[in-house]
C-alpha cells in the first residue's frame, strides 16, 4: 500500500520541458510526480514554446521566476551551474522534439522521463538507450494509464495459469474526437498531431496504441509478436499519409493470435481502452471505464468480478494500491504510481542498486523502445499493402 511516506532518501529536483498552460498532458505530469511530496520537487522548466507565457504559468505554478527558461538548452546550461541544480526532467513537448531534447538531458547528465511515442525510429531509441546506459542514467516513458493496480494483477493471474495458456489478445483504444476535422487546423495539441513532420510516421498508432500495446506487454511479458498486418486509414482524407484508425492482427511466437483497434474516428466513444485475454481456460478484461474492476470469466462457471483494494489480490497489486477498497481509484493515481517508480529507479541508479533496479516494474526505456518497433512494424506492413511483415 502506499501512503506518501517516503520511499527514497529526498524528493529529487526535477524540471519539466513543455507541459505548460495550453499543453494537453503537462497536469497530469504534475498530478503523479507531486503527488506525494516525496517523490519530486517541482524547481524549474521551460515549459512553453512562448517564453512569456511558460514564465508565467511556471511562477503561477510556483517556480521561481528565474528558474524559467525560455528554452530546454538555457535550462540545462543554467542549472548544471547551480550546486541545487535539478537532477531529473521531464519532456513533454510533442513527439518530434523528443530526441533531440531527450539526447541533450542525457549529455547534461540528467535522468530522463520523456512522453510516448518516444521517438520516430528504432535506431534513435536504440541510441538513446545506449547513451542512457553509458551515463548511468534512468529514461522513463509515460505510459501514463499502465500504473493502474489492476493490470498488475493480470500481470499475475497470468503467470500463475489462472486463466491456462493464453491465445487471444484482444486491444483496443479509440475515441471519437477526430470525427470533427475542423481541430486539423484551429487547435494547437491537434494540429502537430496529423502533422508527420512533427507528429512523426503516423498518428493514432502512436498517439494511442503504444499505450494498450505496452500494457498488454506488462500482463504478457513472456509473450513476443512473430508477425503482423496492419491496414490504417484516413477517413478524414485531409489526414493522409497518417492514419486516424486502423486494425492491426499479431500471430504471436507461442502460437497465440491478437488484434488492435485503435481510432480517432470512433464516433460517439467516450470509454474506449479494452483489454481482453483469453487462455484455453478462463479470460480477464480491463476496461477502462471501471479501472478498479477486473472481470474473471472461467469457461462453465459465472463471471467473477475482481476489486481493486481488497484482500484476495496478488500482493503486486496490492503493493500500488492508495485508497482502500469501495473508493475509485483512476488516472491520477495511475501516474502517481510511474512517477513514483521513476524516482525509486533514479535513486536506484544513484546508488548503484542494480538488483532493486532488475525487480522494478515500471515503463523504462525497453518499454519506449518496443512502442517505437512497434509504429515502424505496422507502418511498414500499412506501406507494403496491408501484408504480414515478419516483426522486427
Ligand atoms: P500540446 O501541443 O497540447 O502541448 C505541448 C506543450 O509543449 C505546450 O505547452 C507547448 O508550448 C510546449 N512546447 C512545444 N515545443 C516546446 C519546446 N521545444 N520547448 C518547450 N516547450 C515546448 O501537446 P500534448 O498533447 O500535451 O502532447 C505532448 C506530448 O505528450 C506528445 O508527445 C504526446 O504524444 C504526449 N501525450 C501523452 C499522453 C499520455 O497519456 N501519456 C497524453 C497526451 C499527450
Amino acid at each position: 500500500m502506499i501512503n506518501g511516506e517516503r520511499r527514497i532518501e529526498r524528493p529529487l529536483r526535477w524540471a519539466m520541458v513543455g507541459g505548460g498552460r495550453t499543453s494537453q498532458v503537462g497536469y497530469k505530469h504534475r498530478t503523479g510526480a507531486l503527488r506525494d511530496n516525496t517523490a519530486f520537487q517541482l524547481v524549474a522548466g521551460a515549459f512553453d514554446m512562448d517564453f512569456a507565457r511558460g514564465r508565467d504559468f511556471g511562477v503561477n505554478i510556483g517556480v521561481a521566476a528565474e528558474r524559467c527558461y525560455p528554452d530546454y538548452k538555457s535550462l540545462f546550461a543554467e542549472e548544471a551551474k547551480r550546486p541545487d541544480g535539478v537532477e531529473a526532467v521531464t519532456i513533454a513537448t510533442p513527439n518530434g522534439t523528443h530526441y533531440e531534447i531527450t539526447k541533450a538531458a542525457l549529455n547534461a547528465g540528467l535522468h530522463v522521463i520523456c512522453e510516448k511515442p518516444l521517438f520516430f525510429k528504432v535506431e534513435e531509441a536504440e541510441e538513446i538507450k545506449a547513451l542512457a546506459e553509458e551515463k548511468g542514467r534512468i529514461l522513463g516513458v509515460t505510459y501514463g494509464f499502465s500504473g493502474q493496480s489492476m493490470l498488475l494483477q493480470m500481470r499475475a493471474m497470468v503467470a500463475a495459469g489462472a486463466i491456462g495458456d493464453v491465445t487471444i489478445v484482444n486491444l483496443q483504444y479509440t475515441h471519437g474526437y477526430g470525427c470533427d476535422p475542423t481541430g486539423d487546423k484551429t487547435n494547437e495539441s491537434q494540429k502537430w498531431r496529423v502533422d508527420p513532420a512533427v507528429a512523426g510516421p503516423s498518428f493514432v498508432l502512436g498517439d494511442l496504441s503504444t499505450h494498450t500495446y505496452y500494457m498488454s506487454n506488462l500482463i504478457l511479458p513472456d509473450m513476443r509478436i512473430k508477425e503482423l498486418l496492419c491496414d490504417r486509414q484516413s477517413f478524414v482524407g485531409t489526414r493522409a499519409p497518417l492514419e486516424d484508425n486502423a486494425h492491426v492482427m499479431m500471430h504471436y511466437e507461442n502460437g497465440a493470435v491478437g488484434t488492435m483497434w485503435v481510432s480517432a474516428v470512433n464516433a460517439g466513444c467516450m470509454t474506449g481502452q479494452r483489454i481482453r485475454i483469453v487462455g484455453t481456460k478462463a479470460s480477464l478484461e480491463w476496461w477502462d471505464a471501471y479501472p478498479t474492476e477486473l472481470r474473471h470469466e472461467v469457461q462453465g462457471q459465472p463471471g467473477q468480478i475482481l476489486y481493486r483494494g481488497t484482500d484476495y489480490l496478488d500482493g503486486i497489486a496490492k503493493d500500488d494500491e492508495r485508497l482502500g477498497a469501495l473508493h475509485v481509484e483512476g488516472l491520477s493515481e495511475s501516474w502517481a504510481n510511474i512517477y513514483l517508480k521513476f524516482a525509486i529507479a533514479m535513486d536506484a541508479k544513484n546508488r548503484g542498486d542494480e538488483e532493486l533496479l532488475k525487480d522494478l516494474v515500471y515503463p523504462s526505456i525497453d518499454g519506449g523502445l518496443e512502442g517505437v518497433r512497434w509504429i515502424a512494424n505496422c507502418v511498414k506492413s500499412a506501406e507494403q499493402g496491408s501484408v504480414w511483415v515478419k516483426y522486427e
